[in-house]
């Protein structure tokens, strides 16, 4: 298992509504440092199966580095889902889990600025932490657009209200209540959003509320680089089982790229030279090997979730030489101008490439 995974005690398990549940971690002293997180980032936790051995899950941060003492997930149940019902069924303080360090790129690059914050269900975990930490140490406004079938299932009903009286100049929580307004649309979702429509975006919910409130966002006139979205899905690989080498005709035969892509030929070896974990690795990159499977088979301890481009726990950065991504769902224009890049996705396009992984 990689070294990145740790056992850690819950120490607290909140009831936020009839089907959600908040776990607070007691992560110990000399973990602390690894258990650093930016308000926004993700952990991903085992769930034991007797039919798999484990799955793997991603459960956002609902805590906020600044403002809380521990970190915490907030896990809601799906409707016939496996990982969600067993943790909100078998876990309880004193229960130990093993959990991967914070990961993800769903994370203002600067808290001191105008948010404008939209979630559903419990798309709220990372734009809760957003929101504490941005009003407690930016200047900034916050807005918080939050849709829910009802009342009941609002989480963090509470919490928003007493945010909202203690920064009544820079917090606005606007409810979208499907049992009052029917499903969110996109014109009544312009209306609502219209004055904060040259505010930072960030929108994490199901993939219906992501698409209506972002064909809201485009008529509205927000650019699309202005936009940070989180998709919640469950993952397909597991990072707490042995990392299986993937063989490089999966590229020509795997899941179907987005956009149109030149075919990947094996057309020679070139060199990268990798820095991670303060220790500098240099090794051959065929044309045709993803440079996260290139990492793995040599085995280098190198983060990951999900491998199909969606979490950004494979961040890095290209500081020498040419790279392409075969898929990206994680980073945006400004940050692959950045030079940052999708180790998962990643192929050379020259043949000395050197790779920083800082994020
Ligand atoms: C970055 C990120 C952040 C997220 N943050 C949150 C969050 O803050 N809060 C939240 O609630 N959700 C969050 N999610 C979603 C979460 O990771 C899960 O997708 C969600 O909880 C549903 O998982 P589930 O296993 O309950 O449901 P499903 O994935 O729908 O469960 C069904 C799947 O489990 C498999 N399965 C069924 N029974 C078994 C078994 N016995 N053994 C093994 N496999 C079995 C089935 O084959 C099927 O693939 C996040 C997702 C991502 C990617």
């Amino acid at each position: 298992m990689s070294a990145r995974a740790h056992r850690i005690k819950v120490r607290e398990v909140v009831s936020e509504t009839a089907d959600a549940v908040s776990l607070i971690f007691d992560v110990p002293a000399d973990l602390s440092g690894r258990f650093a997180y930016a308000p926004g980032q993700f952990l991903t936790v085992r769930v034991p199966s007797e039919r798999t051995g484990s799955v793997a899950r991603c459960y956002s941060l609902s805590s906020s580095p600044h403002c809380d003492d521990r970190p915490a997930v907030t896990v809601k149940r799906t409707a016939g889902g496996y990982a969600s019902n067993w943790l909100c069924d078998n876990v309880s303080a004193g229960s130990i889990l093993t959990v991967l360090e914070p990961a993800g790129n769903f994370s203002p690059r600067s808290l001191d600025r105008d948010f404008l914050l939209c979630a559903a269900g419990s798309g709220i975990t990372p734009i809760m932490s957003i929101a504490k930490s941005a009003l407690a140490t930016g200047r900034g406004r916050v807005v918080v657009l939050y849709a829910n079938r009802d009342r009941a299932s609002i989480i963090f009903e509470r919490q928003l209200r007493e945010l909202t009286r203690r920064y009544p100049r820079r917090l606005v929580v606007l409810h979208w209540l499907e049992s009052e307004r029917g499903l969110p649309g996109t014109q009544g979702l312009a209306t609502m959003l219209r004055p904060y429509r040259k505010y930072d975006v960030f929108l994490c919910g199901p993939q219906g509320f992501a698409t209506v409130t972002t064909r809201a966002l485009a008529y509205l006139r927000v650019p699309a680089r202005a936009i940070h979205r989180e998709e919640y899905r469950s993952l397909t690989d597991n990072p707490f089982e042995r990392p299986v080498a993937v063989a490089p005709s999966e590229l020509s035969d795997g899941a179907p790229p987005r956009r149109e892509e030149p075919a990947v030929t094996a057309n020679g070896t070139g060199t990268v030279r990798v820095e991670i974990d303060g220790s500098t690795h240099t090794l051959p990159w065929p044309r045709d090997r993803k440079l996260l499977d290139v990492l793995l088979d040599n085995g280098i301890d190198a983060p990951y979730v999900c491998r199909e481009s969606a979490c950004g726990t494979c961040v890095c950065r290209v500081r020498d030489g040419r790279t392409r991504m075969i898929m990206n769902e994680a980073l945006i224009d400004e940050e692959i101008a950045m030079g940052l890049t999708l180790a998962c996705q990643t192929l050379p396009e020259s043949d000395d490439v050197r790779i920083v992984f800082d994020q």
